[in-house]
């Protein structure tokens, strides 16, 4: 048998996958070759085959995985024991009795992944025999940007890793990360002493994740759509950032009346009750996790549907970071984002506060620029990111429904007037209120409904005024002094096109509902092709989905492990497409290894029997 027919056959009895994704192959076939590598792919992309595999086919050795996370490490272990891969954690969570009986398996060959933090990893690899280090095949590198103090993830433990290759130089370095930029990617390599590791480069973009973004909506209009939304993902597990503490809570404590399982999540809780949450939310007994972004690092859990920004984050690097937590397993997820003008100030307040000034300010126009989009979202994030993409995704609301542009000028000199009649003291609620005609009681105080563009704006309805007031902030037509009670002030530009010198587009604003997410198309439930070409396509069937999830929840609970480990989604979907009844059928599904196959045909081929029976 080649490598490669080997390396399928495992892939296959393993974990019930039938092809490589992408570079997989390549990187692997890299590794067993002797060659070091650097690997850039994103969340999801599937960076774990890439060493596992190696160990695996080892004869005698094992690979060694570097991991600075003590929870990922154990729920990766747990789910390579789901699919009968020998492998074991060295930590300091362990007791010294659990971590001695690993070494006698290692030294017994009985192990094939050694998962080891890095600070445990060279106190031990000191004290290991020949016997061991000999057969070590690989040393994997997981969330290599960890190494680098250009990261956002800086540990300084990581620092000491390049004396292994200095050590063991015959053994392959393999570094992975979902951080691609250069400086990073350039430390990786020094700092691992594989200064010609070949570099291997997947594509950033997550073609599965709807990008959506809905502006103009704030306060109750902007919770009763987020509700609307999770009514239609009901059983489906989310996340919702919000920008501050209180506000985790309150979205909690709002979603919670209305009968949802969510639960904050921030910085300010105790560990106790965060890993609670982590748990209870892994485990799927909590659907939507209302957060700040502390949450979300060493989570692994592939079925988050989707991801909800209920705010418009500081930059387009937390936004990707954020919303590539959806939709692990390659199913359609979605990313919904909220964009206000409140958000805008919040977000300016804290870029000044911050230490960058200008580089903050600078990112955060980049989000804003996103957000104002009437090019295809993906266009603009993959760009970003300086990967090549030049088509229309699709798959984001621009692509769905391109705005119309129109000459907004007149709009434009509506509320430029407005702003200079106030003597450029009042702030954007304020305008927008002279623009409508609402005579409430501040504005009345300054005498503001007695200036002559009072009202005048009445043509148009508050939401849309929101969402031109926020164009043409966005174009700079005016801006907001922060150092004068944020009120408007109107730039030349803005003098240009209110004296008719300058004529300005807009992209009209349409109001949008909340739309349910297109059920996967079938092909993407990823089932080999046994079905001739002559019959129909097979349908997914949701209800039948639904009983075969509360079979995965009992499984999972039964034997203290998260229902995603038992079976992904995406199996789940086959399994509800396909409708296997024999051990046969069930075996060859996405997903179901032998082990699984074995451990867990019956449950749920019984569950689809009953289920065909009480249909007929
Ligand atoms: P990463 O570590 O890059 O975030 P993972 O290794 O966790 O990604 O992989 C993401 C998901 O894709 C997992 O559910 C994994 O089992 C699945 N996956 C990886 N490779 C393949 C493949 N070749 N075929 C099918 N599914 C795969
Ligand atoms: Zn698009």
């Amino acid at each position: 048998m080649t490598h490669e027919e080997t390396a399928l056959m495992l892939l296959r009895s393993c974990y019930g996958y039938d092809s490589f994704r992408g570079q997989q192959w390549d990187i692997i076939k890299h590794t067993l070759d002797g060659g070091d590598s650097i690997v850039l792919m994103p969340t999801g992309g599937g960076k774990s085959l890439c060493y596992q595999i190696p160990g695996l086919m080892s004869e005698e050795g094992f690979a060694i995985v570097i991991s600075p996370l003590l929870a990922l490490m154990n729920d990766q272990i747990d789910a390579l024991q789901q699919n009968g891969v020998p492998a074991l954690a060295l930590n300091s969570e362990k007791s010294d009795n659990e971590n001695r009986q690993t070494v006698d398996l290692l030294m017994q060959g009985k192990v094939k992944l050694l998962y080891i933090s890095p600070e445990k990893l060279l106190s031990e690899i000191e004290r290991w025999s020949t016997s061991i280090t000999d057969r070590i095949c690989l040393f994997a590198v997981d969330e290599a940007h960890c190494i680098s103090q250009w990261g956002h993830d800086f540990r300084p433990e990581y620092t000491q890793l390049g004396s292994l290759k200095q050590r063991f130089s015959h053994v392959p370095v393999m570094a992975l990360t979902a951080t691609a930029d250069r400086i990073t990617r350039d430390d990786i390599a020094k700092q691992l002493s594989i200064p010609d590791a070949k570099l291997f480069v997947s594509s950033f973009d997550r073609p599965n994740i709807s990008l959506n973004v809905m502006t103009g909506s704030s306060g109750k209009v902007k919770f009763r759509q987020i509700v609307q939304f999770i009514n239609l993902h009901r059983n489906e597990s989310g996340i919702i950032y919000c920008l501050r503490r209180k506000d985790t809570e309150k979205m909690a404590a709002e979603l919670t009346r209305l009968g949802i399982k969510a639960e904050p999540f921030h910085a300010g809780m105790s560990v106790k009750e965060k890993l609670r949450i982590q748990r209870d939310f892994i485990n799927d007994d909590l659907n939507v996790v209302c957060a700040t972004i502390a949450f979300g690092m060493g989570i692994d859990k592939s079925n988050v549907r989707y991801v909800i920004h209920s705010n418009m984050p500081r930059n387009i690097e937390s936004y990707y970071q954020e919303i590539g937590r959806a939709g692990r397993d390659g199913l359609p997820a979605d990313a919904l984002m909220f964009y206000s003008y409140g958000d805008v100030v919040t977000l300016q307040q804290f870029a000044r506060q911050s230490g960058q000034i200008e580089v903050n300010m600078d990112k955060l126009r980049s989000m804003q620029q996103f957000a104002e989009s009437g090019v295809c979202r993906r266009r603009i994030l993959l760009n970003y990111f300086n990967e090549r993409f030049d088509h229309d995704c699709k798959n984001c609301d621009v692509c769905d429904n391109p705005p119309e542009r129109f000459d907004g000028t007149r709009y434009a000199q509506m509320a430029l007037s407005a702003i200079k009649r106030t003597g450029e003291e009042a702030g954007m609620y304020m305008v927008t209120d002279i623009l409508m005609g609402w005579s409430k009681a501040d504005l009345v105080e300054k005498g503001f409904n007695k200036i002559k563009t009072f009202g005048v704006g009445r043509e148009l309805s508050i939401a849309e005024w929101n969402a031109y007031l926020l164009q043409m902030l966005q174009m700079g037509l005016f801006e907001v002094a922060y150092d004068d009670n944020k009120h408007l002030k109107i730039t030349d530009y803005g003098n240009e096109v209110l004296y008719g010198r300058q004529s300005i587009e807009l992209n009209r604003f349409e109001r949008r509902d909340i739309k349910k997410r297109q059920s996967p198309p079938v092909e993407q439930a990823a089932i080999p092709d046994i079905a001739g070409p002559a019959e129909p396509p097979k349908i997914m069937d949701k209800v039948l989905f639904e009983k075969l999830r509360d079979v995965r929840k009992a499984i999972a609970t039964a034997s203290h492990i998260a229902p995603y480990m038992v079976f992904s989604d995406k199996s789940l979907t086959a399994m509800a497409t396909e409708k296997p009844t024999t051990q046969a059928e069930f075996g060859i599904l996405y997903g179901v290894g032998e082990m699984k196959c074995r451990k867990y045909w019956r449950p749920f081929t019984d569950a689809i029997r009953n289920y065909l029976n009480g249909n007929k």
